[in-house]
C-alpha cells in the first residue's frame, strides 16, 4: 500500500486503497470508469502539491496523472501561439519550455510546482500573472460517460484560486490548450517582482530575466518545492471582502481594489463577513500574512509540541518541520484562523483541498 504523505508535498497522509498510474487519456477514463462501475471511491492526483491528505488514509483509488505526457502546437489564427498540453506534464517544465521559445504569458507562474492538470483548478497564480490570462480550453473527461470534451475558458467560471471545478464541477482535466503571446518580453505586474528587475509595474523585460527573477524571489521564502521543508505553499487565501466593511480595519492593513468576484458571490453566507449587496459594490483584497503576523502570530510559530509550523519564510505557508501528522497541519491551521477570527472578525479560507474534511 502507498501513504499518501508519499505522494504529497506536505508529506502527511496514510495509505490508499489503491493508487493506479494510466499512461494515457484512455487508460485514465478506463480506471475512473472502473471504480465508479465498482461503486468505489476515487480522486485525481497531479503532483499532490496542494492536498493535505488524512492521517487515517483513504479508502478509495487514487488516479495519477503524472504518465499523461506531451507539449504540442496546435493551428490558431488570432496571432498567438497555442499549446496542447497533457494534464500529467509539470507545470514549471511548461513555463521554462515557453520561456526558451520566446512564449509570454506565464513567465511569472515559474516555480509554482504540481501539474499542468491541476493548473486549472484553482487558477493558478503568483506575481502579477494568473492561468486565466492564457488559459483557451482545457480537455474535460466527463467521469460516468467517459467522454472527454473540450470546454472553452469562460466555461470555467476561474476566478481568484478558484474554479468551477473546485467549487463542485464534475471533470478530470485531461489537457488544457494555452494561448501565449509570442514575444521575448513580458509585462511586469507585480511591485516586489518590479523591484526585483530594477522596473516599474506595468513596465516589460526579458521572459527569461523575469523567470529568474521568480524563481529567486520564490527559493528566499521557500516557496519551490525543492527541499525546503514540505508545504502546500500558501495555506490561506487573502481574503476578498467588501470595501466598506474593510474601513473598519486597522488604517494600516493593507489592501488592493480587485472585481467582484464569483467565488466570494458563491461562498456559503457563514464563511465570512457579509453586508447587503449592492450591484456598485467595490470589493478588496487584504493581506492574509499581515492579518495573520497582526493577530500575534509570528513566523516559526508552532503549538506546544506540534510538529507543524507556520513556516519561518512565509507566513502565509504552513510546513511540515519533520514527522508531523496531518492533524497537527489542521489544528495549526485552525489556530491561525480561531486568532484572526478573534481579532478582526476574519474567517481565512484554506487555500488547499482537505481530503476527508
Ligand atoms: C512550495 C509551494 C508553492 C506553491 N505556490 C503556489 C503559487 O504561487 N500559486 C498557486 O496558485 N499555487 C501554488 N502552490 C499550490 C500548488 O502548487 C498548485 O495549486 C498546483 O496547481 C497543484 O498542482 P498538483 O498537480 O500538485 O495538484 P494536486 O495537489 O495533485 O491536486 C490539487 C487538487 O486538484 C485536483 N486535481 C489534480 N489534478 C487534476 C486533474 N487533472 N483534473 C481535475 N482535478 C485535478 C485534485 O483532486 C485536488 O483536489 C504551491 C504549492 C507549493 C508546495
Amino acid at each position: 500500500m502507498t501513504d499518501l504523505a508519499e505522494l504529497t508535498t506536505m508529506r502527511v497522509g496514510g495509505p490508499a486503497r489503491e493508487v493506479v498510474r494510466p499512461a494515457s487519456a484512455g487508460e485514465l477514463a478506463d480506471a475512473v470508469g472502473a471504480a465508479i462501475a465498482d461503486r468505489e471511491e476515487w480522486l485525481v492526483l497531479g503532483g499532490g502539491s496542494n492536498v493535505v491528505a488524512p492521517d487515517e488514509g483513504v479508502d478509495a483509488t487514487v488516479v495519477l496523472t503524472a504518465g499523461l505526457r506531451g507539449i504540442e502546437p496546435i493551428a490558431a489564427d488570432d496571432g498567438r501561439v497555442h499549446l496542447r498540453v497533457a494534464a500529467g506534464e509539470r507545470w514549471d517544465d511548461v513555463v521554462a519550455f515557453a520561456v526558451l521559445r520566446g512564449l509570454a504569458g506565464v513567465e511569472a507562474l515559474s516555480g509554482i510546482p504540481g501539474s499542468v492538470g491541476a493548473a486549472p483548478v484553482q487558477n493558478i497564480g503568483a506575481y502579477g500573472q494568473e492561468l486565466s490570462g492564457v488559459l483557451h480550453a482545457v480537455e474535460l473527461l466527463e467521469p460516468s460517460s467517459g467522454r472527454t470534451q473540450q470546454v472553452p475558458v469562460a466555461e470555467l467560471g476561474l476566478a481568484y484560486r478558484t474554479s468551477a471545478l473546485k467549487r463542485g464541477r464534475e471533470g478530470v482535466v485531461v489537457s488544457v490548450e494555452l494561448a501565449l503571446t509570442p514575444s521575448r518580453e513580458g509585462v511586469v505586474g507585480y511591485q516586489q517582482l518590479a523591484g526585483a528587475l530594477g522596473v516599474e509595474v506595468g513596465a516589460s523585460a526579458p521572459v527569461d530575466r523575469i523567470r529568474e527573477a521568480v524563481l529567486e524571489l520564490r527559493r528566499a521564502k521557500g516557496m519551490l518545492d525543492d527541499g525546503a521543508l514540505p508545504s502546500c505553499g500558501s495555506f490561506f487565501l487573502n481574503p476578498v471582502v467588501d470595501e466598506n466593511w474593510a474601513r473598519g480595519l486597522p488604517a494600516d492593513a493593507p489592501r488592493w481594489p480587485v472585481a467582484p468576484e464569483e467565488a466570494d458571490l458563491a461562498a456559503p453566507l457563514e464563511e465570512g463577513p457579509r453586508l447587503r449587496r449592492y450591484p456598485d459594490r467595490r470589493d478588496v483584497k487584504l493581506s492574509g500574512a499581515w492579518l495573520i503576523e497582526h493577530a500575534g502570530i509570528a513566523r516559526g510559530f508552532a503549538l506546544p509540541g506540534s510538529r507543524a509550523a507556520v513556516s519561518p519564510r512565509h507566513t502565509l505557508s504552513i510546513v511540515n518541520t519533520g514527522g508531523a501528522l496531518a492533524r497537527e497541519i489542521v489544528q495549526l491551521a485552525e489556530f491561525v484562523q480561531l486568532r484572526v477570527s478573534q481579532e478582526f472578525g476574519i474567517n481565512l479560507r484554506p487555500e488547499p483541498t482537505i481530503l476527508g474534511a
